[in-house]
């Protein structure tokens, strides 16, 4: 366990009890066909998959020690009746899905253990809460989705890859949906930035981490195609959405050495890795099949 992993500021008594969001509304989201073998599609996967090997493990309630609420509290203040787990039973849950993700072939294991930490349930409208450990994406309203756990930690850890040993001074999310990614940025990066072009998804975030009191997430509203010139250079930057190609200002906010990581494509969709080599070079490769919803320009109100 790192020391910024066990700093992960949860308040799970709070956040366990807050009241249903307004915000979000679900929609059913529209997968590709089912042909790619990507596990990013692969809702039925969800069973097949028994816990894998053990991780080194992060209770959220643990987690939370830093901050008012201590451990028993988070289990004592959970509600009794709804379909949010209490936390400790999500913890267990959380870590056979952490566990399932390693087996899927993440082995980085900073990446596994802020997979650990973070309350994905709690991303989500209580009505989905008790899928929320699925090996799928799940609408968060506005046609979006909060993308599914495997391809979450797979991009951390193509991004953490570097030259550097994994140290990330400053990374962007282009696609915030939720805010669930860059929760779980937010414990293997110094300063995270995310970018959200849907106003409704923007607050949302918001609303999801401002109980988490994650004091290294900024939460910016606007087109993530032209990221945040104002914040770059980035040393990572993971766009959360899939466009037909990286948008150049992207590739220019990155920091040599750095490394981007993205879905790109349209109905067949390939995860890419772009790493900066200097000013004037960046270099391509392709990992895997994945769908994303798409990148679009603009902002909606
Ligand atoms: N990171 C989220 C995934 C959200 S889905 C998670 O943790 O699950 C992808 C998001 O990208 C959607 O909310 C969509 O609105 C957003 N998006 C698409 N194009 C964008 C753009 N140009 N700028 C910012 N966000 C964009």
């Amino acid at each position: 366990m790192t020391d910024k992993t066990k700093r992960f500021p949860l308040s799970l008594s709070s956040l366990s009890e807050k009241a249903p969001r307004n915000g979000a509304r679900s929609e059913p989201h529209r997968n590709a066909s089912g042909k790619t073998a990507t596990p990013q599609t692969a809702t039925l996967n969800a069973s097949r998959h028994a816990a894998g090997p053990s991780v080194r493990t992060i209770s959220s309630s643990a987690a939370s020690q830093g901050q008012t609420a201590p451990s028993h509290k988070a289990a004592t203040h959970a509600p009794a009746a709804g379909n949010r787990s209490t936390p400790l039973v999500s913890d267990a849950i959380r870590k056979a899905m952490t566990a399932r993700v390693a087996k899927q072939g993440v082995k980085d294991s900073k990446v596994l253990a802020a997979m650990e930490a973070v309350p994905r349930h709690l991303f989500m409208e209580p009505a989905l809460a008790s899928q929320a450990y699925i090996d799928a994406s799940l609408p968060i309203g506005y046609h979006q989705t909060i993308s599914q756990p495997y391809i979450v930690a797979r991009m951390i850890e193509v991004m953490r890859n570097n030259s550097v040993g994994g140290v990330l001074n400053r990374v962007l999310e282009i696609g915030t949906g939720c805010g669930y990614q860059a929760a779980v940025l937010s414990l293997v990066a110094k300063e995270v930035y995310s970018i959200e072009r849907i106003k409704g998804l923007h607050e949302l975030a918001k609303t999801n981490l401002r109980p988490m009191r994650v004091a290294n997430i900024r939460l910016h509203y606007g087109d993530g195609m032209l990221g945040l010139p104002q914040a770059a250079p980035f040393d990572g930057i993971i766009l959360a959405a899939a466009g037909m190609e990286v948008p150049q200002a992207l590739l220019e906010q990155m920091t040599i050495g750095g490394r981007l990581v993205a879905p790109v494509g349209d109905r067949h969709q390939v995860l890419q890795l772009i790493e900066r080599v200097s000013k004037f070079e960046w270099k391509s490769s392709t990992l895997e099949d994945c769908h994303f919803v798409p990148l679009r320009p603009g902002t909606v109100t």
